[in-house]
């Protein structure tokens, strides 16, 4: 279905990114995938991707904080496959403390990773993506950008300001082949939640599957997690024809956790 476009995800050397990455290979897209990680690992990473699906795939070790590399990332795009047809702005990062606690840099970090970051790959994007008269936008949000959880302000902030960030990008591409759309996941087992469940059970006391089925009793009605080739499948159906005119739309995959 994507046999001749290039996707970005940016985030893709792990979880959900990974899960993405895949699926829009598996349909035939070059990639153009961006994240942090071993070099011996990355390079394993995109032979695979390549060779079991026959598409070309490039890494771009881009930090997402900084408008400059973004800048460059998208450059690198437009370079070696001429333009860049779909975009998933997944890369996101975490940091749980109470509001009177929570450190300024943290802050910062967050809000430029897991929004600005969005705000700056669209920007450098959508000119050619108008060129073409086509291209797909998928923003990673989460279940926290529709509700909160306390601890989690920079990150909630973040999320929400993504589902708006959205919002605006679809109706100012809405008479054009371009769709902007979110996708809001609840829990899904990557090393960003592990690190959650390690500190719930490390300050409780408790064993990790104890302190993991807890996580999923919290929030989550299915009481299993989401999987990033679930996450994968969404994304592939926003790049479909049958998604032409789904614009704007925060599409939950959470087990349940926002219709409580
Ligand atoms: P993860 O920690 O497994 O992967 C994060 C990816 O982002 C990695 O590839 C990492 O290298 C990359 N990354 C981190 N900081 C970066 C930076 N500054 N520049 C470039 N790349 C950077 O996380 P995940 O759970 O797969 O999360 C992916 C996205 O999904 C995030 O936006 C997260 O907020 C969102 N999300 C995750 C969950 C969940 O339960 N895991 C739920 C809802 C939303």
């Amino acid at each position: 279905m994507l046999k001749g476009k290039t996707a970005l995800v940016t985030g893709a050397t792990s979880g959900i990114g990974l899960g993405v990455a895949r699926a829009l290979a598996a349909q035939g897209a070059n990639l153009l995938i961006n994240g942090f990680g071993e070099p011996a690992a990355i390079d394993a990473l995109t032979t695979d991707l390549a060779r079991r699906h026959g598409v070309d795939v490039v890494h771009s070790g881009a930090d997402m904080a900084w408008p400059e590399e973004i800048a460059a990332m998208v450059a690198q795009g437009a370079a070696r496959f001429g333009a860049i047809d779909i975009v998933v702005n997944n890369a996101g990062i975490q940091y749980t403390a109470a509001l009177e606690d929570f450190p300024v840099g943290q802050w910062d970090r967050i809000l430029a990773i897991n929004l600005s970051a969005a705000f700056h790959v669209m920007r450098a994007v959508l000119p050619a993506m108008r060129a073409r008269g086509w291209g797909r936008i998928v923003n990673l949000a989460s279940a926290h950008g529709l509700v909160a959880s306390a601890s989690k302000s920079a990150y909630v902030a973040a999320k929400h300001g993504l589902l708006g960030l959205t919002k605006v990008a679809a109706l100012e591409t809405a008479r054009t082949g371009i769709t902007c759309n979110a996708v809001c996941p609840g829990w899904v087992l990557t090393p960003l939640v592990q690190k959650q469940i390690d500190d719930v059970a490390a300050r409780d006391g408790l064993p990790v599957e104890t302190a993991k089925a807890r996580l999923l009793a919290e929030k989550q009605p299915s009481l299993e997690f989401a999987t990033p080739e679930q996450i994968g499948g969404v994304v592939t159906f926003l790049c479909s024809p049958a998604a032409d005119q789904v614009r704007g739309a925060s599409i939950s995959v959470d087990g349940g956790w926002t219709a409580q």
